[in-house]
């Protein structure tokens, strides 16, 4: 299985070398050139497996330039007791839906099920290619990355890794959780703009002549934590196979009967995870892609159109406070018939323009298998709410959106198919938010999730708990223009 670029399709390479480089030079970012299957046989004999095991299946069909002992190291690695419940991703039926919960890693938010596993397939990658060169990790973070990339790379072998979040784009609790962090090879740095500015800057570092020529001089190479590396998304597809062989035997579906999977969305890696699953064979009806008030991925599915030539709105869900969702290009690579020079002409409109169109044909493809709604703060808060009060569940706020707008997709279309909803952070993450949807304030976050703890009776995650007293390390901000310099004066001279 080889990965191709999708802003040059004959670059072609295989999975250890695109997840060491994380991008391709021409800015494209790897994709498989075909998904692999999956059986109903194999779904079967998933069910009485592990987390771990099921996630081996998976990775043996992706990563074929692994041997099997070094996919058995990753797994096991990965996956153990450093998530809280045993079957590391837990389904829980609330009200008419099936919830997903991914956030029982170390940092209470989804993106450990990736950032738990990518180090070990980074540092593997390595040795595979020979690479003796020192990684630097630049990660631009709407929050939940940065800590989850932070916890998993802390003292990586030969790897360093530099976290870039917008100063004001994240909560209390998500900036202690990042200043704080231990291990001898990490630093981070608030930045004064919004995560778009951070990650636009971060991607100009990536492609900079002078820059990555002096670190090749040092001894250095760069590489992504983000969602454009492969080593982030192959892994996001595994909990979408192991839900569904968890609905089929906790009886919410038949084998090889549809489910819809409804999915808080920003940069759209975690939705495109669950159309890999689809294309790979899960049985799948709809892909409902829920949005906050940064909308434009709904207006983007409902028309056609892709325009970020709007204001950028700060919400309680900061987490999908995007507007250039990354992963919408390996998506659009594939509708287009793994058509490169159709995506670089795509994106260099969306460059001088803030905006592109797809054709007809494209679009219709995209009708086929994606719905998208969004909500904003008001109605996220009401959905906190009702949830709690009907079912005792207690979501977060990028949850309650999609709950939100899958409420809405039903009532709208009548379309009762099963649904997973992906739940992508535990709610102490987002304690003042939550807290106001019961109509109160606090002084403080801490002093907020020791108020909604009252109030609902669920626990809040010890390592959240300990941020009050953590020692602070890390109290740098800088413009984005002057990351490039910060990146040379820190990691690279
Ligand atoms: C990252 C994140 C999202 C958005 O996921 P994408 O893969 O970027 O679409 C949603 N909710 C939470 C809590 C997140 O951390």
């Amino acid at each position: 299985m080889l990965y191709e670029s999708t802003r040059n399709n004959t670059v072609k390479i295989p999975a250890a070398k695109a997840i060491v480089k994380g991008i391709s030079e021409e800015g494209g970012l790897f994709v498989p050139s075909s998904l692999p299957g999956i059986s109903e046989s194999e779904l079967k004999m998933m069910e009485n497996l592990s987390y771990s095991e099921r996630a081996e299946i998976v990775f043996t069909k992706f990563f074929t330039d692994f041997t099997q002992e070094e996919i058995s190291y990753c797994v096991r690695a990965a996956y153990g007791d450093n998530f809280d419940v045993p079957e590391v991703a837990k389904i829980v039926e609330v009200g008419d839906a099936q919830i997903l919960e991914l956030w029982h890693g170390p940092t209470s938010a989804f993106k450990d099920m990736a950032l738990q596993i990518l180090p070990f397939l980074m540092t593997t990658s390595m040795k595979k290619i020979d690479n003796s060169d020192e990684i630097i990790i630049l990660t631009a973070t709407s929050g939940d990355t940065g800590k989850a990339a932070l916890e998993g790379f802390a003292d990586a072998p030969g790897i360093e890794i530099a976290v870039f979040y917008p100063e004001n784009g994240v909560s209390e609790i998500q900036k202690l959780q990042m200043a704080t962090q231990n291990g001898s090879n990490v630093l981070v740095c608030a930045v004064t703009g919004n995560f778009d500015d951070c990650q636009t800057a971060v991607k100009k570092i990536f492609t900079d002549k002078i820059i990555t020529e002096k670190a090749k001089n040092n001894g250095k190479m760069f590489s992504s934590a983000n969602s454009i590396n492969l080593g982030r998304l192959i892994p996001q597809v595994v909990y979408y196979i192991s839900a569904y062989v968890d609905a089929v035997k906790n009886g919410t579906v038949k084998m090889g009967e549809k489910i819809n999977i409804c999915v808080p969305t920003g940069n759209f890696g975690n939705i495109l995870a669950a159309y890999y699953a689809k294309q790979m064979g899960i049985p799948v009806n709809k892909l409902i892609c829920a949005s906050n008030e940064n909308n434009i991925l709904t207006d983007f599915i409902n028309t056609g159109i892709y325009d970020k030539n709007r204001e950028f709105i700060t919400t309680i869900s900061p987490s999908m406070d995007i507007l250039i969702s990354s992963n919408l290009e390996r998506l659009l690579y594939h509708l287009c018939g793994n058509d490169s020079g159709k995506i670089t002409e795509i994106y260099s409109a969306l460059n001088e323009n803030g905006k592109f169109a797809i054709d007809e044909n494209v679009f219709m493809k995209l009708k086929a298998d994606f719905v998208a709604g969004y909500c904003d703060d008001k109605e996220t808060k009401e959905q906190i709410k009702e949830t709690f009060d009907k079912c005792s569940y207690l979501c977060d706020t990028h949850t309650a959106v999609a709950v939100r707008v899958y409420n809405d997709y039903r009532e709208k279309t009548h379309d009762f198919t099963p649904t997973v909803i992906a739940s992508t952070a535990n709610p102490y993450k987002f304690s003042a938010a939550i807290l106001s949807a019961f109509g109160e304030t606090a002084v403080s976050d801490f002093e907020a999730a020791k108020r909604l703890n009252e109030i609902t009776g669920e626990p809040i995650p010890e390592k959240i708990a300990e941020l009050r007293t953590k020692k602070v390390r890390f109290t740098y901000s800088r413009t984005p223009d002057l990351l490039p310099e910060y990146v040379l004066e820190k990691l690279i001279s």
